[in-house]
């Protein structure tokens, strides 16, 4: 149970990160739910409103590093404490490399592991002080097995898994534990836009034959921000039907 836990989670508006909203919702918790699309958000909140927590939409653009950063000090000031963060929000922009813009790479590398570290290194000023804390951070298969197509995106992710083992070795002494997830492919809009043939193509490879479903990742998320994953830390947990036995 997550009953009377302050959780930040980006990426709350849509696929993963919705059902993380709700899954944590449904534990008791308060969720900052943050995304862009502030409409998005509501929905999600209403369809929380008859759930033990609660959920608070919380429209921002995590490449902002200021408005990032006051809206994590901001939710610490009116809670008094921070117990989860949950960096899930990501976006794509495909591309070979050889034809790669510069800003593509840039975007890609700013809003899939830029934020999370500002994220990170502001709750951690608070979970420090609280000597306790879970920090879970979206990775994804891509940046453990590379992808043709996704320097960007495989970078990033990879840069994250970096980030979540040495921030964890820094922080296990202090009582937070920092873990990575590695979804493989995933029923959301990130994964709608793919032909129907490479998605067709892409099925015989994952053992169980099938995409996830977020909810699927959402409950490995959950376990992680419990009491009952204390003892795991700067693991990269794969959650991907097989796909990278
Ligand atoms: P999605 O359906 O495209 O949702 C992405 C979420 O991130 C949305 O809530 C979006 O909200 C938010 N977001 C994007 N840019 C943002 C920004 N600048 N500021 C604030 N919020 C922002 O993606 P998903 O499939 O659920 O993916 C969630 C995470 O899992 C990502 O990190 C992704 O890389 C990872 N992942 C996904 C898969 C998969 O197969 N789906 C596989 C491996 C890893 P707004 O647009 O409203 O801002």
């Amino acid at each position: 149970m997550l009953t009377g836990k302050i959780a930040i989670v980006t990426g709350g508006s849509r696929g993963i990160g919705k059902s993380i909203v709700l899954s944590f919702a449904e534990a008791g918790a308060t969720v900052i739910a943050v995304a862009r699309n502030e409409e998005k958000l509501n929905e999600v909140a209403a369809q929380a409103s008859e759930l033990s927590g609660k959920v608070i939409p919380t429209p921002l653009d995590i490449s902002n590093e200021q408005t990032l950063t006051e809206q994590i000090d901001k939710t610490a000031e009116e809670y008094e404490k921070i117990d989860i963060l949950v960096n899930n929000a990501g976006i794509t922009r495909d591309g070979l490399l050889m034809s790669m813009e510069t800003e593509q790479f840039d975007e890609v590398i700013n809003v899939n592991l830029r934020s999370a570290f500002i994220a990170m290194r502001a709750v951690s000023r608070y979970m420090i002080r609280q000597r306790a804390g879970r920090i879970i951070n979206i990775t994804s298969v891509s940046g453990i097995m590379g992808n043709a197509g996704q320097c960007n995106y495989a970078a990033a992710k990879a840069g994250l898994i970096g980030l979540t083992k040495s921030a964890a070795k820094e922080l296990a002494k202090r009582g937070i534990t920092i873990n990575a997830l590695a979804p493989g492919f995933i029923e959301t809009d990130m994964t709608d836009v793919l032909p129907d043939k490479v998605k067709e193509a892409v099925k015989p490879m994952i053992p169980v034959k099938r995409f996830g479903k977020p909810e699927e990742i959402a409950s490995t998320v959950r376990f992680l921000a419990s009491d009952s994953a204390s003892y795991i830390t700067g693991q990269t947990i794969v959650v991907d039907g097989g796909l990278l036995m």
